[in-house]
């Protein structure tokens, strides 16, 4: 079995869709596994906030536009402006139905966030499926909220990987096709509720789908060569590099490396699985190889990780912001669902780079009665540059206008305001 990841920007129109059957080509054993259409995810978030502000109006016309946007693409995989695919239609009536009928609830707005945008890849999936049928590639389209038990952790949960194994396997047991199509990005949390793996989740969706299924390799269809050095939209000289190991992946991705969702190795390295991330538009080429070999590239990186906000703490007592005051701080954090990304401590205070959140300002109140001054700065990013040189050093960190810069001998990281 081969699990092969195709993302949103690979199937945003019909000629994409034609191009993932053209990959799929006379492969026999593929478990497949596609984001949301395109730049779906992020109209379903502003469907979810024109709910959070009660605005049924927005919501219910921004469903029209994309539901006209899928059925472009059904027009043009099927042949016919007239053409229906009547699961596709329940779907976008389950979803006006359920933006139009119910009330926000902000406490838990994490959970409608997930029941919303995980429509994106329901329907995506659908018509995949559907279309590969037409083609001729049987295949059985699978509910992943059924087979994917995840933490309750609404937004980005983990997969239980133990708990959703047998689920999987059954799911694909005596199933006439060994194609198999399922969704990115979603599972379903203890009470069954839809959960969401994180933005851009629909890599570590195939990395635990491979790792249950004990594939013999993941790729990823990408929009690029392969992994580069840097992003080439802002950086244009940036390179391919051919090959990685599992460890220097994780890290650049948790740096914020926009390639691999960082939670997609842990479940390929367990099992010792390669992982490639190739072009979408040349299906014979190389791309990247992710192992656990040696990795041997010493080419700097350059990364950027957008929407950062920067807290800084002070024990207003004076007290040391050391191994006492770490659990309360960041089982706070934990509660508010924050994300450090870097952290800098000297006696008396602490500086953390997070994840831009509804919930900081809650965080930094609940933080000022455990006994810390806060202050939050937000539209912060983070720069990461790995294997640096004097030259980049210069350019990218010396003269730029800092709030924290951290130096190792091999890779520096700075937080500065956009
Ligand atoms: N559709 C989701 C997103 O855009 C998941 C993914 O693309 O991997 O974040
Ligand atoms: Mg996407």
């Amino acid at each position: 079995m081969k699990v092969y990841k195709f993302g949103g920007a690979s199937v945003r129109h019909a000629e994409g869709v034609r191009n993932l059957l053209n990959i799929v080509g006379d492969e026999k054993e593929l478990f497949i596994i596609v984001s949301a259409m395109g730049k779906t995810t992020n109209a379903l978030e502003s469907v979810f906030d024109a709910m959070r502000k009660g605005d049924k109006a927005f919501c219910e016309s921004k469903i029209e536009e994309i539901k006209a946007y899928h059925y472009t693409t059904i027009a043009d995989l099927f042949g016919s402006e007239e053409y229906r695919i009547e699961e596709v239609d329940a779907l976008f009536e389950a979803l006006r139905k359920a933006v139009t009928t119910n009330e926000f609830e902000r406490s838990r707005a994490e959970e409608w966030y997930d029941h919303i945008v995980a429509y994106g890849e329901l329907i995506s999936t659908t018509i995949v499926s559907k279309y590969l049928n037409k083609e001729g590639i049987n295949n059985k389209w699978i509910d992943m909220r059924k087979c994917f038990h995840t933490q309750a952790r609404h937004k980005d949960a983990n997969v239980l990987i133990e708990q959703s194994a047998t689920p999987l396997r059954l799911a694909c047991a005596g199933a006439e096709s060994r194609i198999f199509v399922g969704q990115g990005f979603i599972g379903s949390a203890p009470d069954g509720s839809t959960t969401t793996l994180g933005r851009e989740g629909s890599d570590y969706s195939a990395a635990v789908v491979a790792n249950i299924l004990d594939a013999e390799s993941m790729t990823v269809w990408k929009d690029v060569d392969g992994i580069l050095n840097a992003d080439p939209k802002i950086f244009p000289d940036a390179v391919k590099i051919d090959h990685f190991n599992y460890v220097d992946t994780i890290e650049l991705a948790y740096s914020g490396a926009q390639i691999i969702h960082p939670k997609t190795i842990k479940p390929l390295q367990n099992k010792n699985i390669p992982l490639y991330v190739k072009p979408f538009g040349n299906k014979h080429a190389a791309g990247t190889e992710i192992d656990g070999k040696a990795s041997t590239f010493n080419t700097p990186i350059i990364i950027l990780k957008y929407n950062q906000s920067f807290l800084r703490l002070r024990s207003r007592d004076l007290s040391f912001v050391l191994e006492e005051k770490f659990p309360i701080i960041f089982a706070t954090l934990e509660r508010f669902r924050i994300k450090t990304n870097l952290i800098h401590n000297t006696a008396v205070a602490l500086g953390l780079c997070v994840e831009e959140s509804w919930h900081l300002e809650e965080a930094a109140a609940a933080l000022q009665a455990e006994g810390f001054d806060t202050e939050i700065i937000e539209k912060v990013e983070l720069m990461t540059i790995c294997h640096y040189n004097d030259e980049l050093f210069e350019k990218y960190a010396d003269k730029c206008n800092f709030i924290i810069r951290q130096t190792t001998t091999d890779t520096v990281r700075i937080v500065k305001p956009i």
